[in-house]
């Protein structure tokens, strides 16, 4: 008889076997030496905490307190939650980041969780990488201007995105009922949000003969700029759309492309009693040359198949749910770990990984890329496409489990 990993596990904890019965060395690890529950068996002390324990945090993460007993090795921290970024918070609205200083192994993406009230503005500002966003909640104005000298106005609402390319000057301002939420992603992972082109302090910093030559006007017109960056602020609520789109727009017109785009009323690319997916990328928005997403929904008990992205990094954004991720490093080296809503993940390009949801509620959440476009390549699809043979040689499978391969349909979220 061939003894599985899997059922050599099991056995092992039912007391069938003892460790030295089976040849685990050839089984590899985690079973050379045991870890997790299953190698607990003369004294169930082994696994409990007797001395400092955070007790709130260690419910919250029953994946690292009392790991899959097939975790093992390293793998460098792919978690951070926004919760323990450090919030600015200003008259109008509040900002936090998690960038590589947060979550070093997330070089490729940066991520920013803003908060503007009604009438709360975000200062006029541009910078060097392109910005990426996802609104959570409520509505906003957004503002931008290209090199053609064509302007954009437009709203948004919780579900849509916005992308401004790298350089193009913007602005973002709260509207009613409450303002607004939304998550930014900046194709770099070094970028800080505070390190932003500022208009205010440009001003503030440029001598006041260069700017009434630079504006035309005279010199009394600059009395009143601040001398410091506003960054965050209360304003009075903006006019109707219709309105400042009007009254914005010069002889160039409006920017053909449009700088937003409503990705929950898009139609799912996958859908099935297990969850759905949408994905976006320079394909439906063009726009969004430099970041590619995807925005998953996966249902009570079903799970974000095994897979992985060739093409780039996967930055992640928890929106609400809980789950639980395992990566997979190469070599021995995989590792679990639990996400709640506003928490950030990060799966370095080709390491294999699994989202399941492990909650009552859906789990929901944005995989975002830095790439024109989305990729990724399914574990089960691609032994389904292989020879039988080949397979079989691999794993031993029956003739039956080789049948049930998939070869046609969408696997995205299983269950
Ligand atoms: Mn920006
Ligand atoms: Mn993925």
């Amino acid at each position: 008889m061939i003894v599985s990993r899997r059922t050599f596990a099991a056995a092992t904890a039912s007391g069938l076997l003892t460790a030295s019965a089976a040849s685990a060395a050839e089984l590899g690890n985690p079973d050379n030496p045991p870890q997790g529950r299953p190698a607990i068996k003369d004294n169930p002390r082994s696994s409990n905490v007797p001395g400092p324990q955070n007790k709130v945090l260690d419910a919250q993460f029953p994946s690292s307190v009392m790991p899959p007993s097939t975790d093992h090795g390293e793998v460098e921290n792919f978690w951070f939650p926004f919760a323990q970024a450090n919030r600015r918070v200003q008259d109008g609205g509040w900002t936090r980041q998690v960038t590589v200083k947060e979550l070093p192994i997330a070089t490729t993406l940066a991520g920013v969780d803003m908060r503007l009230t009604a009438g709360g503005i975000r200062e006029l500002h541009w910078h060097l990488p392109a910005e990426w966003a996802f609104v959570l909640y409520g509505n906003a104005r957004i503002t931008a201007f290209d090199q053609d000298g064509r302007n954009y106005v437009a709203d948004v609402s919780a579900g849509d995105l916005w992308n401004f390319p790298s350089g193009i000057p913007h602005s973002i301002q709260g509207l009613e009922p409450d303002g607004t939420e939304f998550l930014l992603i900046f194709d770099d992972g070094n970028f800080s949000e505070y390190s932003t082109f500022l208009p205010t302090q440009w001003m503030a910093h440029t001598p006041v003969e260069v700017l009434t030559k630079n504006f035309g006007v005279a010199a009394n017109a600059f009395d009143q700029i601040p001398l410091h960056e506003l960054y965050i602020f209360q304003a009075p609520l903006p006019a109707a759309l219709k309105e400042d789109q009007l009254r914005a727009t010069g002889p160039q017109g409006p920017t053909p492309e449009s700088f937003a785009y409503s990705l929950l009323k898009q139609k799912p690319n996958f859908s099935s009693p297990h969850g759905e997916a949408r994905i976006v990328d320079s394909k439906n928005f063009p726009v969004s040359s430099t970041i590619a997403a995807a925005h998953v929904i996966v249902r009570p008990g079903a799970m974000r198949e095994m897979h992985w992205h060739p093409n780039a990094d996967e930055w992640q954004y928890y929106i609400s749910g809980t789950g639980r991720m395992g990566v997979f490093a190469s070599g021995d080296n995989i590792r679990t770990k639990d996400f709640h809503a506003g928490d950030v993940g990060y799966v370095p390009r080709s390491m294999g990984h699994y989202i399941e949801n492990t909650g009552d509620n859906d789990l929901v959440f944005l995989e975002i890329f830095r790439s024109s476009h989305y990729a990724s390549i399914s574990f089960s699809q691609w032994l389904g496409h292989l020879p039988p043979e080949l397979v079989k040689a691999h794993f031993r499978f029956s003739d039956e489990m080789l049948k049930a391969l998939p070869k046609n349909g969408d696997t995205t979220v299983v269950g």
